[in-house]
């Protein structure tokens, strides 16, 4: 198909120029309108535990291993009195569970001496805790605590930032801070749930599904595997 490998030359600046994103935000609200984090939680806590445990596994797996976790151990408290060869086990299948056990039994100390035993709710007092980094951040800020203190950066949103030509940065910390001047602060928690929400139903990794994506007239993608246009 080589109209699908064709990518349409623009002009710098032209793909974020303010209509299109527009138009790229309306297209994913309408298609994603109730998209929502997919990893289970019931506490700010829950929620960052969770996130950290995500990182190189699915929210599915992630998931599937919170419940034992959280009933075993319920608070911050807890979780740093925990053993990290207890931790390790409760959450082997989500891979890289040493770091892991590490990092939760850390975070459950730093929350407990630090912040009371609560989650704290600014970006440069979350990065002081043990295995959260801006992505887990702005996930804990702006899922539970609705602050747009950030954009969200994972994969979905590296890769699918490139296809649409928002940035042309590879590293988190750029796309995200290419994002924030780009979209609205106010789009900032939303695009980034149905920015994941597409790129797990339609912008997959390896061929994505262009003849059913609805942002495909928007889209010059190098790997689009359909065009109309
Ligand atoms: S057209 Fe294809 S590459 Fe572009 S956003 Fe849609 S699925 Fe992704």
């Amino acid at each position: 198909m080589e109209a699908a490998k064709k990518s349409t030359r623009r002009k710098a600046g032209d793909a974020i120029r303010p209509e299109r994103v527009n138009a790229i935000l309306d297209a994913l609200q309408k298609t994603y309108p109730k998209a929502v984090c997919a990893l289970d939680h019931k506490s700010a806590w829950q929620l960052m535990v969770a996130t950290i445990l995500s990182a190189q596994c699915t929210d599915v797996r992630v998931n599937l291993v919170t419940p034992a976790l959280f009933k075993t151990f319920p608070t911050p408290r807890a979780m740093a009195a925990a053993s990290l060869p207890e931790l390790e086990e409760l959450i082997r299948t989500t891979g890289f569970f040493r770091n892991k056990a590490k990092s939760i039994q850390g975070a459950g100390r730093v929350v407990t001496e630090e912040f009371g035993g609560k989650v704290p709710q600014t970006i440069d007092e979350l990065l002081r805790i043990p295995g959260v980094a801006r992505k887990t951040a702005n996930v804990v800020l702006g899922s539970w605590f609705k602050i747009a203190d950030g954009v969200v950066v994972d994969t979905h949103v590296l890769r699918i930032a490139h296809r649409l030509e928002l940035t042309k940065e590879t590293t988190p910390e750029k796309v995200e801070r290419d994002l924030m001047q780009i979209l609205p602060q106010s789009e900032w928690i939303d695009f980034t749930h149905r920015i994941i929400a597409h790129g797990r139903a339609i912008c997959v990794a390896r061929k994505p599904r262009c003849a059913d994506c609805p942002l495909e007239p928007l889209c010059n993608a190098e790997d689009k595997t359909f065009a109309s246009h």
